[in-house]
């Protein structure tokens, strides 16, 4: 099934100045198509091998990685991952659809969210869609739903625990707090008793999951969580007696490296770590599931934004451009959370390499803080180019602030053969007026003057 994805001849950042010239040639962005976003095609089938080279487990365990689908909630690329062996990783009904639509198999589905309802539940047990259940009061539901099946469950079931190892560097990001809104907390008093006996109780729970990092989690700490969880697992297996948890769902949240090209800490760092801190992980006696998001896509990515004007205020230059919070929302608010990188092309699309001058780059959201970039040094920006936000092929194209009514911008998948030429698909059209207005209320434009109380 995976494609053997033949190895781009051009490197990394020679197909992505191709795709940027080739974008502006066929007016894909540009002064009529003031944002785009760009993935690399074969960036994402090489970024896939060198996962799923990283995992391998002895005797050939499975090993199943998932894609964390909010991390880039568009239907060709969950397709494309799909073609490469990676299943969906889904939070919520919309974005369950998305991975069937993009026909991600049910076995390849793990449904995650901290809030199922009883219906979204009752659909990924009738499915064979994996569920960890995230509290007790949800594994009381799938009780009801187990017993409602007369008992036949053909859906993976397990639990969701918090190792509560602790926090990185961003606190939204940190999902193995002391306090974290996700898992049982294994550490607070009667908990780890509590989930052995769930499991004692329960015969048809075979799996653990923890997500123990994101972004600004040391990679030691997300180790360390995965080593609680799986010495929890060779406890709840010796007191049944048997191989009752058969699968680890070991989370996604590799770091990403926002700073330069160089993809650190890589795949195989991690997976070396783990092996190094949970040796019996790799064993071939547990099953693995993996839910990688960020770090599967984000250098693989790019928003291209045309530079409408330069300008200088109180001796601060500042280049507004069109790519602002609302397709750069993080970046805008917590800046020094999520810096990006910041490329400076010319009118044609070719890089441009003349000295740098320190400038702001600021967004087009009607706020003073919209700026994707503060004093940064880049050559001096003019109206009519672009600039280039790196690094944001995962979250960027697909968390989208509505803010200003701005539009979702068009996104477009590339690959550039040996000779150069690139070929661009389209992968979402940019949101039109029309379909602003549409989710703006204008078919209801009276609604609210037609209103009034009875009298
Ligand atoms: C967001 C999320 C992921 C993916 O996290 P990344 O940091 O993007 O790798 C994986 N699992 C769960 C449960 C998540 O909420």
């Amino acid at each position: 099934m995976a494609s053997d994805g033949a190895t781009a001849a051009l490197d990394p950042v020679a197909r992505r100045e191709a795709a940027v010239r080739a974008a502006v040639e066929q007016g894909l962005v540009g002064p009529d198509a003031p944002v785009l976003g760009l993935l690399d095609v074969d960036g994402v089938r090489a970024t896939v091998r060198e996962l799923r080279e990283a995992f391998t487990t002895e005797g050939g365990g499975t090993v199943l990685h998932t894609f964390a689908v909010k991390a880039a909630s568009l239907v060709p690329v969950l397709a494309l991952l799909n073609e490469e062996g990676v299943g969906a990783e889904v939070a919520s009904p919309g974005e369950l659809e998305l991975a069937r639509a993009a026909g991600v198999p049910a076995d390849r589905i793990v449904f995650d969210s901290p809030a199922k309802t009883v219906a979204e539940l009752r659909d990924a047990l009738a499915h064979g869609i994996a569920v960890n259940a995230d509290n007790a009061q949800e594994l009381e539901r799938i009780d009801a739903l187990v017993a409602e099946a007369g008992g036949q469950v053909v859906a993976p079931l397990g639990i969701r625990v918090n190792p509560q190892v602790g926090t990185g560097s961003i606190g939204a990001m940190s999902t193995a707090t002391a306090t974290s809104k996700f898992g049982v907390a294994l550490r607070d008093e009667g908990a780890e008793q509590w989930v052995l006996d769930a499991f004692r109780a329960r015969p048809w729970l075979t799996r653990l999951h923890t997500h123990t990092g994101s972004q600004g989690v040391p990679l030691e700490l997300m180790a360390e969580g995965v080593r609680v969880v799986y010495e929890l697992a060779e406890k709840i297996n010796a007191q049944a007696g048997r191989q009752q948890i058969d699968t680890l769902d070991i989370g996604g949240g590799l770091p990403v490296n926002f700073a330069s090209e160089e993809v650190t800490p890589s795949y195989a760092e991690y997976a070396e770590l783990l092996r190094r801190t949970v040796p019996g992980l790799f064993d071939g006696r547990y099953a693995l599931v993996t839910e990688f998001g960020r770090s599967l896509l984000a250098k693989q990515g790019l928003i291209a934004a045309h530079v409408e004007y330069t300008k200088t205020s109180g001796g601060r230059r500042i280049a507004v451009t069109h790519a602002g919070a609302q397709v750069a929302t993080r970046t805008v608010f917590v800046p020094e959370s999520w810096p990006l990188r910041v490329g400076a092309f010319d009118a044609l699309g070719r890089p441009k390499t003349a000295p740098g001058l320190v400038q702001d780059v600021a967004g087009p959201c009607c706020f003073a803080g919209d700026l994707v970039a503060r004093g940064r040094e880049l050559p001096e920006l003019a109206s009519g180019d672009l600039v280039a936000l790196y690094d944001t092929g995962a979250y960027y194209f697909s968390t989208h602030f509505h803010y200003n009514s701005l539009p979702r911008p068009a996104v477009a998948g590339y690959v550039v053969d040996d000779a150069g030429k690139v070929s661009f698909a389209q992968v979402r059209a940019a949101q039109t007026v029309a379909e602003v207005l549409a989710e703006s209320g204008a078919g209801q434009a009276t609604a609210l003057t037609e209103l009034r109380s009875e009298r």
